[in-house]
């Protein structure tokens, strides 16, 4: 798993692991350190499939089993 530092190797959005911070970082950028932990090792997650979601491909787990559209 990349860390701070590390050179971004795949365009992409990356959480790191201490916070739950998204960024989306570009190929040959380097992995930042958390805002919050700047002198921690900040591992950065790759979250594969989850760049720009559209409405009808989010996930059901974000709608409620009542749909009030329903
Ligand atoms: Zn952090």
């Amino acid at each position: 798993m990349p860390q701070n530092g590390d050179i971004n190797k795949t365009f992409g959005v990356y959480k790191n692991l201490c916070c739950g911070l998204e960024i989306v970082l570009n190929e040959g950028a380097r992995f930042p350190d958390c805002p919050n932990h700047p002198k921690l090792t900040t591992l950065w997650k790759p979250m594969a499939g989850e760049r720009f979601p559209r409405a009808s491909e989010l996930p059901s787990a974000k709608k409620k089993r009542n749909d009030p559209a329903a």
